[in-house]
């Protein structure tokens, strides 16, 4: 079953209201915590403010109550008597749009929820005073606080060489790991590529780490003609810790697919994947140790004195250093105080881990100039930038630093909704609520025309739960990463056509010379239509091709039929018969691709079909 958007939110809130025995078991540590700071508080100024009204109390007990009955006020949790580096899940309600902007340069990953006026933060006190500055009624949501707390308790102890209670996330040093072990393991498919150093790198060489990117590729398949690029990072806000297992799971996918998988085959044979997964090493090695390290660790630039925490922390906002837009929004979508969450760096561009970016980028796609002055870049454009992040459940597209739509919108809505089928999060540009500037979208996008989207993961946590990333964030998004893959040949426009599913061959072995049935379901509905309205088309044809996706010189493309006899429907099943008396005896790739009345054709999908010469089954059927 697929997930009601904002369904955490609805369900934290409603049981942060109710105490039964079981939810106060789980928060009894917290409440320990939370009570023990709360009776010094109350010995002190006998006075705590619960739900914005000033109230004395006799005993720890009344509050105990209490604690069960409401959210606290957060102005207890603020209180210096309390952990200033603590985390608490904190949700405010807003009346106007321009409270949400007042509080965006202290803040990434906002979960904001339109109808409801509320956005919830992940922060401690320092961040709550932020919102409370603004003008914000905040209240601590306990429960998912308490759950927040228990998974991170663990992580102080353990295996210094991976992420205690994180079996499912790799620490810098097994992603590495894993990287040579998939060029060990597929050496004509993978390879490493050295982008440059990390900040401690640059100043050091004892010290930080190399940037490296994955690249996935047949290199049996190179030729004169440029395969599409796939440009996908993670780790560039270090303590987002799911991005990084997504990218590893495509590269697994990818890899451990080629020749079993048809889909996976012809994707590796013909695109690039070049998957950064960690762009922030030196962040990520302090938030392996369950800090909330989210920028680089540039401590000249970046330089934050006092005690480290997730409101007050060294290092440049690297998803706000990138040169296109640098520092457009007077303050409003990066921060110029080193010590902020969003510290855009002293200059655009001034951090190594952006700049080896930025020049690796310029190697891959050719540049479409000018898009920022309002020219659309090409349709047929090849290849993808994507930048993902958590967890804000959003599919995001440019622009980021304006709510004018880019000139691609119409492609990017379409495109957007479509991966946002399968992940269930909100698709949206950038800034439709609140502008970012100098971001890796906006920059992939304004200096080359890719198509570039943000994908913002699940909404639990920085540190997702394994269950939850397993279960749900990692099949869900790989799902919208497979899809997304299959478009790379022209995003701007396959979104717009079907999608073809269920594609299959009456039988995957045949001797040459027998009849086959192709067969597949043809479907133009997979939208989220959660934010706004995607038009459905009716199906107007379906084709399949043997061996050639249907844009190359080589297709023949054989027309499929719509098995209830017309193609008048936004979803039909789809047949034809195959002639298998021209096919050379081999492994075969069969591509089936729809149309709908808008005259937009979809991306394709593929299945294999054997070819023998002879029927040989009487062999292993008699003689084994
Ligand atoms: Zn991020």
């Amino acid at each position: 079953m697929r997930r009601k958007h904002h369904k955490t939110d609805s369900k934290t809130v409603s049981e942060s209201t109710v105490c039964t025995a079981q939810t106060y078991a789980v928060l009894s540590p917290v409440f320990t915590e939370f009570a023990n700071s709360m009776a010094l508080y109350i010995l002190r100024h006998r006075r705590a403010s619960i739900r914005g009204k000033s109230m004395s109390f006799r005993s720890i007990g009344v509050l105990a109550a209490l604690f069960c009955a409401h959210s606290l006020n957060v102005s207890a949790a603020a209180d210096t008597h309390i952990d200033e580096s603590r985390i608490w899940i904190a949700q405010a309600h807003y009346q106007d749009v321009q409270a949400v902007r007042e509080i965006a340069p202290y803040f990434t990953h906002m979960r904001v929820d339109r109808a409801q006026q509320t956005v919830t933060v992940e922060t401690d006190a320092l961040g709550i005073r932020h919102m409370r500055e603004a003008g914000m009624q905040v209240e601590i949501n306990l429960a998912a606080t308490a759950r927040m707390n228990v998974r991170d308790r663990a992580l102080t102890t353990g295996n210094p060489d991976s992420i205690p209670n994180y079996a499912c996330y790799q620490t810098v040093a097994e992603t590495q790991a894993s990287q040579d072990a998939f060029v060990a393991s597929y050496p004509t498919l993978a390879s490493v590529i050295d982008i440059g150093p990390s900040w401690a790198r640059s100043q050091n060489s004892a010290n930080g780490f190399r940037l490296r990117v994955l690249k996935i590729t047949n290199q049996a398949t190179d030729s004169a003609t440029a395969k599409p690029k796939f440009f996908y990072m993670s780790g560039l806000h270090a303590r987002e810790y799911a991005p990084v297992g997504v990218n590893l799971g495509l590269a697994h996918w990818l890899l451990d697919n080629y020749g079993i998988d048809a889909d996976a085959t012809w994707l590796v044979d013909h695109n690039e994947f070049h998957l950064l997964m960690q762009a922030n090493p030196d962040g990520r090695i302090i938030a392996e140790t369950g800090k909330y390290q989210r920028k680089n660790t540039d401590n000249i630039s970046g330089i934050c004195t006092g005690t480290q925490t997730s409101s007050h922390q060294l290092g440049v906002d690297l998803n706000r250093n990138f040169p296109f837009h640098w520092n457009t929004t007077a303050g409003q979508g990066s921060s110029g105080t080193k010590c902020n969450e969003t510290f855009r760096g002293p200059t655009a561009s001034s951090e190594p881990e952006t700049q080896n970016i930025v020049t690796y980028l310029a190697t891959i796609f050719p540049v479409h100039p000018p898009v920022v002055a309002g020219q659309a870049a090409p349709d047929d454009y090849a290849g993808m930038f994507l930048d993902m992040h958590s967890n804000a459940e959003l599919v995001l597209w440019p622009w980021g630093d304006t709510p004018t739509h880019s000139p691609n919108d119409a492609a990017y809505v379409a495109f957007g909704r479509r991966m946002a089928y399968f992940n269930n999060y909100s698709p949206e540009q950038s800034d439709s609520l609140y502008p970012t500037d100098g971001a890796s979208d906006d920059n992939a996008y304004g200096t080359f025309g890719v198509p570039a989207f943000t994908i913002e993961l699940d909404g639990t946590g920085f540190f997702e739960d394994c269950t939850s990333f397993q279960n749900t964030t990692l099949p869900a998004n790989l799902a919208a990463l497979r899809y997304a893959a299959r478009t790379l040949h022209a995003p701007y426009k396959l979104p717009q056509g079907p999608d073809a599913l269920n594609v299959k061959v009456s039988a995957s072995r045949v001797v040459i010379g027998s009849p086959i049935t192709l067969s597949a379901s043809i479907d133009d509905t997979r939208y989220n239509q959660s934010n706004g309205t995607q038009t459905i088309y009716a199906i107007t044809a379906a084709t399949a091709t043997v061996d050639a996706l249907p844009w190359e010189a080589a297709a023949l493309p054989i027309a499929m039929n719509a098995v209830d006899g017309a193609f008048d429907s936004s979803s039909e099943a789809v047949n034809a018969v195959l002639d298998t008396s021209l096919l050379t005896p081999g492994k075969h790739l069969i591509y089936m691709q729809g149309s709908n009345s808008s005259g937009a054709s979809g991306p394709p999908a593929a299945t294999f079909l054997q070819v023998v010469a002879f029927d040989d089954n009487i062999f292993y059927d008699g003689f084994q």
